[in-house]
C-alpha cells in the first residue's frame, strides 16, 4: 500500500505538466499498457483512477482539453437527481445520493452542501403532498447508516417562513415550500483531481491526442493509433485492453455493434445556461422550479457568495458536437421562466455575464421524450474487444468505474485486480479541510481577502498551500486579474506549474472558472492579462500569443453572439 505522504509529494511533483508532454508521449509509444483509455472527462477520469488503484498500468488521452466535452459543461451539482424519482428511477436516484455523500465527506472544499428550496404554488402541477412525499424519498434514499450520511434531511416551511428565507420570490399563490440538500461542484475541476488521482498511482495523460483508429492483433483491439494534435504527429500506444470513454462522440469510435444494441447508440441533447451576478437575482438558496413556459424543471442555483447560475434546458441536437452554443431563444426561455418567479430580477442581455452549453450523452430509448430519457449508463463489449462506457451523470463517476471493472473481473482479463464493492471510496488527496486551511494560512504570514482565501480553498483544497508558497515569493501575484471578481494571477502560475495547461482557453474554461464569472465585455482585458503570464511560463513570441487571446475571444463571442 502505498503512504499517503508520497502520493502528496507526486501531487506536487510537476511532472504532469504541458512543458513534460513530449516526454509523456515518447512514454506512451514506448510502453505496453494494461489499458488505454480514450476520453478524459468525468467518466474516462474515473476509470483512470480505478484502474490506477487496481495497479494496472493506464493511459488516457483526450482529443480536446481534459474535461472540454460535457463534464465542464454541466450544471455543476453532484446530486442525486430528484426529479428522476417521479419516473420510477429510485435505483439511480439511491446510488448517485450515495455517491454524492461519499465526495462531500471526502472531497469538501469541491463538493459543498447547498440548500434547495422547492416552493408550493397555489394551482401549481405539484401539490404540498407531492413536494413533501418525493422529499422524504429523496431523503430516505440517501440515507446510507454508514459514514457517509446526508448533509441534513429536507424541512417544510410555511409561507411566512419562506418569505424571509426567499425575500425576493413571488409572493403570488406562494403556500409555502420544502428545502432539501444537494451540493455543488466545479465539474471541470472535479475531473482534472480524479485524473490526478490516477497520475499519481502511475497514469499517463495527456490532451489534444485523438484516437482515430484501432491496432488490431489477430481481429481484437490491441491499441490505438492516435495523433498528437499539437504536432500533428501521429504514434501508437498498445494496450490490452481499450476502453472507449468518449460521451457524446461514443459511436465514432464503436466499428462493430453487439446485437440489440441500437446504432446509433447516443441521443444527444443540448441543455444551456446562463450565468448572473446574484444581485441581479436576488435568490439567496438554489430553487428547483418548473418553466411557466413549458412546465419542464430548472434550476436557479447561487455560486460562491456573488454569482446565480440559470439553467438548463433539454432539446435534441444536431450540430457540431465539440462546439455547442446558447442561443437568443435559449436564453429568452430561461430569462422568461427565472422572471416569473422573481419578478424584480434584473435580466436584462447586458446583466448576463456568460453563457454555456453542454450535451448529454443519453443512450438511446425509442419513443420517450428528451427530458424522460434514462440517465442510467450503459457497459459493452464489441465483438472485436472494444469495451464502451456511456450514459450516466457526473456524479456517478466513481460508481460507473466501479461497475465497469465489475464486467472486467467477469471476462478474467486481468487476474488479481478483484476489490469488494464500494473499495474505491477513499480519500482524496487533495482534499483539504477548512479549518485546516485558515490556520495554514493565518500561519504563513499573508493576508487576503476573505473572498479570495474562499475562492482558493474551495477552487484548489491543498493546492492553494502552493498558491501561497507562490505568493510568498511574489507578493503581486496576489492581485487580482480583474478589479470586479476574485480571480488572482498566483492561480494562473499554479495551474501551469502543476496541471497539464497549453492553452489559453484551458485556463480559463477548465482550470479556473473564468469563463464564466469575468463579464463578457472584460473578457479581452482579462485574456490579455492572463496571456502575459502564459506568454513568460511558455517562451510564447507575440504571435502565439496573440493567436491565444483571438481563440479565447472567438469562444466568448459564439457564447453570447446574441447580445453583441
Ligand atoms: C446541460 C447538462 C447538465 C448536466 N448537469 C449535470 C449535473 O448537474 N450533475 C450530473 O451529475 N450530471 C450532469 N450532466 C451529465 C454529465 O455532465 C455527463 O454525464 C458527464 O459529464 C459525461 O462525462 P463523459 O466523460 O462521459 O463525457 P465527456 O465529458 O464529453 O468526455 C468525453 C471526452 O472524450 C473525448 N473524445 C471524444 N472522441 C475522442 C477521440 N477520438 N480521441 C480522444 N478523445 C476523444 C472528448 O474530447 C471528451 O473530452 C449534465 C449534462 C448536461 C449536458
Amino acid at each position: 500500500m502505498v503512504k499517503m505522504e508520497d502520493l502528496e509529494k507526486k501531487l506536487f511533483d510537476q511532472s504532469w505538466t504541458f512543458e513534460n508532454r513530449e516526454k509523456i508521449i515518447q512514454k506512451m509509444q514506448s510502453s505496453q499498457y494494461d489499458v488505454v483509455i480514450i476520453g478524459a472527462g468525468m467518466t474516462g477520469a474515473g476509470i483512470a483512477r480505478e484502474a490506477a488503484m487496481r495497479n494496472l498500468s493506464v493511459a488516457v488521452v483526450d482529443m480536446q482539453d481534459f474535461a472540454a466535452g460535457t463534464s465542464s459543461r454541466s450544471t455543476k451539482m453532484a446530486h442525486g437527481g430528484i426529479r428522476y424519482i417521479a419516473y420510477g428511477e429510485t435505483a439511480l436516484v439511491k446510488s448517485a445520493t450515495r455517491e454524492r455523500n461519499w465526495m462531500r465527506v471526502q472531497i469538501p472544499h469541491l463538493v459543498r452542501p447547498l440548500p434547495f428550496f422547492l416552493p408550493i404554488i397555489e394551482g401549481s402541477k405539484l401539490k404540498k403532498r407531492d413536494i413533501v412525499g418525493v422529499t422524504k424519498i429523496y431523503d430516505f434514499l440517501s440515507d446510507e447508516k454508514s459514514e457517509f450520511k446526508n448533509f441534513k434531511k429536507s424541512k417544510y416551511y410555511t409561507t411566512e417562513e419562506v418569505y424571509e428565507l426567499e425575500p425576493e420570490f413571488n409572493r403570488q399563490g406562494l403556500q409555502g415550500g420544502i428545502v432539501y440538500y444537494d451540493t455543488n461542484i466545479d465539474d471541470a475541476r472535479l475531473t482534472i483531481e480524479i485524473l490526478k488521482e490516477a497520475i499519481i498511482r502511475g497514469a499517463d495523460s495527456i490532451n489534444y491526442c485523438k484516437a482515430f483508429d484501432y491496432i488490431k492483433n489477430n481481429g481484437k483491439i490491441a491499441g490505438i493509433k492516435c495523433q498528437d494534435l499539437e504536432n500533428k504527429v501521429d504514434f501508437e500506444i498498445h494496450a490490452t485492453l481499450v476502453i472507449n470513454a468518449t460521451g457524446i462522440w461514443t459511436d465514432d469510435l464503436i466499428k462493430s455493434y453487439p446485437d440489440n444494441v441500437p446504432n446509433p447508440l447516443i441521443r444527444p441533447t443540448m441543455g444551456v445556461h446562463l450565468l448572473f451576478r446574484r444581485e441581479n437575482i436576488g435568490n439567496t438558496m438554489a430553487n428547483g422550479l418548473y418553466s411557466g413556459v413549458d412546465n419542464r424543471f430548472f434550476f436557479v442555483i447561487p455560486r460562491n457568495k456573488k454569482y446565480t447560475l440559470v439553467g438548463t434546458t433539454d432539446t435534441d441536437y444536431q450540430g457540431d458536437l465539440a462546439n455547442p452554443f446558447c442561443d437568443k431563444e435559449d436564453a429568452d426561455y430561461l430569462i422568461k421562466s427565472v422572471k416569473l418567479y422573481y419578478p424584480n430580477a434584473k435580466l436584462e442581455y447586458e446583466n448576463i455575464l456568460s453563457t454555456y452549453a453542454g450535451i448529454r450523452p443519453l443512450v438511446m430509448q425509442k419513443g420517450k421524450p428528451e427530458t424522460e430519457v434514462s440517465r442510467n449508463h450503459i457497459i459493452l463489449f464489441s465483438n472485436d474487444n472494444l469495451l464502451t462506457i456511456t450514459g450516466g451523470k457526473l456524479t456517478e463517476w466513481r460508481e460507473m468505474a466501479e461497475d465497469l471493472f465489475e464486467h472486467i473481473e467477469e471476462k478474467k482479463i486481468f487476474p488479481e485486480i478483484k476489490k469488494e464493492k464500494y473499495w474505491s471510496r477513499q480519500p482524496f488527496i487533495i482534499s483539504l479541510e477548512k479549518d485546516e486551511w485558515l490556520d495554514i494560512l493565518q500561519n504563513s504570514g499573508i493576508h487576503l481577502e476573505e473572498d479570495i482565501s474562499d475562492h482558493l480553498y474551495q477552487q484548489y483544497g491543498k493546492g492553494a498551500i502552493h498558491i501561497i508558497n507562490l505568493i510568498k515569493k511574489d507578493e503581486s501575484l496576489k492581485e487580482r486579474i480583474i478589479d470586479e471578481n476574485d480571480f488572482i494571477y498566483a492561480e494562473i502560475l499554479y495551474v501551469l506549474r502543476y496541471e497539464m495547461s497549453p492553452h489559453l482557453i484551458d485556463v480559463f474554461c477548465r482550470r479556473t472558472e473564468m469563463s464564466l464569472w469575468i463579464h463578457h465585455r472584460r473578457a479581452f482585458e482579462a485574456a490579455e492579462n492572463v496571456a502575459k503570464i502564459m506568454q513568460k511560463e511558455y517562451s510564447w513570441d507575440n504571435e502565439t500569443k496573440n493567436e491565444e487571446i483571438q481563440r479565447y475571444m472567438d469562444y466568448v463571442k459564439n457564447c453570447v453572439s446574441f447580445i453583441l
